[in-house]
């Protein structure tokens, strides 16, 4: 850390980039406060199962609304808060508030985004199980989403650790599949209940015939190696009903629903009813 710092500090004068870190900064030293000051929140958006169009899961998503800078997207301040060490603070902040709202959601999983940060910190683990028992929700409630990075920087660590978050009882998520640079054979050592493609592949669907090969590809391993595939960033019907096609088990994505605050998802909840069937007029039939 103290390193990056001076490796930053010795960079030659260069406006553009002093003003970017001194942003980071600012940015850093306000999010000290951000959490006793009530500027985060979590909202949570649905997890679709593509055959029937069932909500079976939310993921949480941290918002912070700054008094110094309005709403600040969490690709900005979440590397800032991994190189402050907040991040620890709010990882936990969210995995409260996700425990106290989704007891409003029986038979309803949640997924939590982790940080490579996080995952290092060596009483993460406990920390975690302790907030889940005092709220009295069980870990297989939940998926933790982690990325490839993490995995392929320290494989040996990252084993030790995934493996004690799985005999707790989390489920665990590879997220933004696609992106990083984990070979197929090495995805097979790590615990992974469900892989999903990135929503930069999914963008590109219908438009792109290279999109199509390789996102069938990856729902071609999810089924070789036992893996749910969940596809994340679905914007049109026409990609839901590709993906539908292509036997994609879960889709997420502003077409579906957007993230919401939790009193949306308890209102759309018991406005869905039983089935828990989302976008109701939408043809199911030919797939
Ligand atoms: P992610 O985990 O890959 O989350 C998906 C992002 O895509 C979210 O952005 C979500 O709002 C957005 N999204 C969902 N559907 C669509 C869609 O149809 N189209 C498009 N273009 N985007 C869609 P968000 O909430 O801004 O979060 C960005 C990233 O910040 C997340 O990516 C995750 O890496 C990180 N993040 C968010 N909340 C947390 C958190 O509580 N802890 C940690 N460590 N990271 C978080
Ligand atoms: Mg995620
Ligand atoms: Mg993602
Ligand atoms: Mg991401």
């Amino acid at each position: 850390q103290a390193k990056n710092a001076a490796e930053r500090d010795a960079v030659p004068y260069h406006p553009g980039l002093e003003t970017g870190a001194l942003h980071r900064k600012r940015l850093g030293m306000a999010l000290r406060g951000a959490i006793e000051a009530n500027e985060l929140s979590v909202v949570y958006q649905p997890i679709v199962r593509a055959s029937d169009l069932a909500i079976v899961s939310v993921e949480a998503l941290v918002r912070w609304d700054s008094k110094e800078f309005g709403r600040v997207s969490p690709v900005d301040f979440i590397p800032v808060a991994e190189e402050t060490g907040a991040i620890h603070d709010i990882g936990k902040f969210v995995f409260q508030r996700a425990c106290q709202d989704m007891v409003d959601w029986p038979g309803l999983k949640m997924s939590i985004n982790v940080s490579p940060a996080q995952l290092r910190d060596p009483s993460f683990a406990n920390d975690l199980g302790a907030i889940a028992r005092r709220h009295d929700v069980v870990p297989n409630r939940f998926k933790l989403e982690l990325t490839e990075g993490l995995l392929v920087r320290n494989p040996t660590i990252a084993k030790r650790k995934l493996a004690r978050l799985k005999s707790m009882g989390f489920g665990l998520s590879l997220d933004d599949f696609g992106t990083g640079f984990s070979s197929i054979g090495y995805l097979r050592q790590f615990p992974f209940d469900w892989l999903k493609i990135d929503k930069s592949f999914i963008s590109e669907l219908g438009s792109n015939p290279t999109a199509n090969a390789l996102i069938q590809s990856m729902i071609a391993l999810g089924d070789a190696m036992d893996i749910a595939v969940v596809a994340e960033g679905i914007e049109t019907v026409e990609q839901l009903q590709l993906l539908r096609l292509l036997q994609c088990e879960f889709v997420q994505g502003y077409y579906l629903a957007k993230p919401m605050p939790a009193a949306g998802i308890t209102a759309l909840l018991a406005e869905l009813g039983e089935s828990r069937r989302i976008l109701p007029e939408l043809d199911l039939g030919g797939y």
